[in-house]
């Protein structure tokens, strides 16, 4: 499957990793729009939010532990943004579930 998250997860393409464990990684966005932007994948290729299922669930309730341990290791003790897009009106460009968490900065305009 060409999807470049999954080779980020098996190395074949390089990236600045945070965090990795048998579940899951997070590695800094080469894009950042924060002086904080990390983005958490599970390990599995799972598209978007719609296909979290009963079985795959487990991966994303493991991302969301991982998250406070790893924003405290960044230092974001004030507090920080997690996102996820999904699908074309939310403008997902990687059809690799993936969690934004942006912080360092206090961050700008909320959309709710
Ligand atoms: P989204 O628009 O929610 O699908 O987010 C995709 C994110 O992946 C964007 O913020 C990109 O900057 C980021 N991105 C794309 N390719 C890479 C890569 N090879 N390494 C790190 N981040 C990437
Ligand atoms: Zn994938």
């Amino acid at each position: 499957m060409d999807c470049i998250f999954c080779k980020i997860a098996n190395g074949e393409i390089p990236s600045k990793k945070v965090y990795e464990d048998d579940k899951c990684l997070a590695f800094y966005d080469l894009n950042p729009q924060a002086p904080v932007h990390v983005l958490f994948i599970p390990k599995q290729h799972i598209c978007c939010v719609n296909k979290i299922t009963e079985d795959n669930a487990d991966a994303v309730a493991h991302i969301f532990t991982v998250i406070p341990k790893v924003a405290k290791e960044l230092g974001l003790e004030n507090g920080y943004r997690i996102i996820n897009n999904c699908g074309k009106d939310a403008g997902q460009t990687v059809m690799h579930l993936h969690f934004h968490l942006l912080g360092g900065k206090t961050l700008g305009e909320k959309i709710i």
